[in-house]
């Protein structure tokens, strides 16, 4: 189409650029990063394959070749004080062999999913994620961590509260700057409530293009700490006493750019339709929880005591209530799912939750904003459900969801003190 051309124009006539980099992610949501030289890629651009056999969640047999097409529209430009010089980046499919997108590539099928219901409906899918997270002292504080159960704060300081010359200041700076830069739309930053904790937040966009920011958020905020000595941790609960990182997750839905979720007189100003998303995302709770609450470390989290939810419910100001809904105006009416941690795959967070909320078994619905249903405390009852719920045989397809199972049972087998004890566990996952 014409933004290939323009791109595949732009690579060719600027010098400056020397290679680009392809993104795409593993079942589990890790970024992998694929650096082609440019020249290659002018050439080769449209017969890019790689051996799928090491890649978590991609590990079949059958899938030691598989493909990928370049997502054009997903091009960034890269400050390279951060990045290195000379690079851009672009997000990848992966597509198998016989040319079709592959099972379990996440991000294809948010975008399958989402153009169908552009196609079908007109709907446009809008997300806004507030991630949080920590800074800590040295570079290797998770590898520390994971060996002592220690991580040093960098700064004391708390809510909304920072003093000039703070790193966590600077870091927040740093990273706003660089999205900035690569073209993102930053709202507004500050420092969380735990000591050295932050909070970025930036604009809707379409699910694919938030989804594939929030992998670039983390990537950034990593890069820059690294480079300042410190590390970005995005461990939904790393130190024991103090509030966690969640990944609220807000959305919303347009039709011909009006939102579909708002309605002034609504209760509380959200529309039926709205609604109805929420009671479907209540209904299948349970099931999707594995997905929104990706590793063992999420479970720590999700105590209403640190502003996490535990339970299936729906309100305006309980902030124990895996919905909550924010006061909205015609713009940005939206429902927030908060029982998601920022070390999930966003692909599979953003794909669940619009899935569920749009196609959930309606048979099964009822209204269950204000029943006393909990979350699984733990990652063994989180799997339980998953395997045994018909949903998400539904949403991924018995073959994804048998690996995606899988991948969290090892994970949660790595952690054999678990159910014991609550501190010193070594379950940091690198990515
Ligand atoms: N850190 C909290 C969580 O784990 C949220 C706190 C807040 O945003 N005020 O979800
Ligand atoms: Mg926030
Ligand atoms: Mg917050
Ligand atoms: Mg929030």
């Amino acid at each position: 189409g014409v933004i290939q051309e323009a791109r595949l124009k732009y690579l060719t006539d600027t010098p400056g650029i020397k290679a680009v980099t392809v993104l795409f992610s593993d079942l589990e949501g890790r970024l992998h990063m694929l650096d082609y030289d440019k020249k290659f890629l002018l050439k080769s651009w449209d017969n890019l394959t790689f051996d799928g056999s090491s890649i978590r969640g991609f590990t079949a047999q059958r899938e030691s070749d598989l493909r990928l097409a370049l997502d054009w529209s997903a091009f960034y430009w890269t400050p390279s004080d951060v990045f290195g010089a000379g690079k851009v980046l672009v997000f990848g499919e992966v597509i198998d062999k016989g040319g079709a997108p592959y099972s379990a590539d996440i991000r294809g099928l948010l975008k399958q999913f989402s153009n169908k219901l552009h196609k079908e409906h007109g709907y446009t899918l809008n997300a806004a994620n507030e991630i949080e997270g920590f800074l800590f002292e040295g570079a290797d504080a998770e590898r520390i961590f994971h060996d002592t159960g220690e991580f040093k704060y960098v700064n004391t300081g708390g809510y909304y509260h920072s003093l000039p010359g703070d790193p966590l200041r600077t870091f927040i700076d740093t990273s706003a700057e660089v999205q900035r830069a690569m073209g993102f739309e930053n709202e507004k930053d500050h420092p969380e409530v735990a000591p050295s904790q932050f909070e970025i937040n930036y604009s809707y966009g379409e699910v694919v293009a938030a989804a594939d920011q929030i992998q670039l958020y983390k990537l950034i905020c990593r890069q820059i700490a690294t480079q300042m000595g410190m590390t970005a941790s995005f461990l939904p609960k790393p130190v024991v006493g103090v509030n966690g990182s969640g990944m609220h997750t807000n959305i919303s839905i347009t039709k011909n750019k009006k939102n579909l979720f708002w309605d002034a007189n609504g209760e509380e100003k959200i529309s039926k339709f709205a609604w109805q998303f929420v009671d479907r995302i209540l209904t299948h709770g349970n099931d999707i929880c594995l997905l929104l609450n990706a590793s063992v470390n999420s479970y720590r989290r999700l105590d209403p005591h640190f502003e996490a939810p535990n339970q299936i419910k729906a309100s305006a100001t309980d902030r124990g209530s895996m919905v909550r809904i924010p006061i909205g105006n015609e713009k940005s009416a939206r429902v927030e799912v908060r029982s998601v941690g920022p070390d999930a795959n966003p692909y599979m967070v953003l794909y669940s939750i619009f899935k569920s909320g749009l196609d959930g078994d309606t048979a099964k619905i009822k209204n269950l904003r204000q029943a006393e249903r909990y979350l699984p405390d733990n990652i063994y009852t989180a799997l339980d459900d998953f395997r045994s719920s018909k949903w998400t045989t539904e949403l991924l397809g018995e073959d994804v969801k048998a690996r995606y199972a899988d991948l969290k049972q090892a994970s949660a087998d790595r952690c054999p003190r678990l159910l014991g004890t609550i501190v010193k566990v070594p379950e940091v996952q690198f990515h």
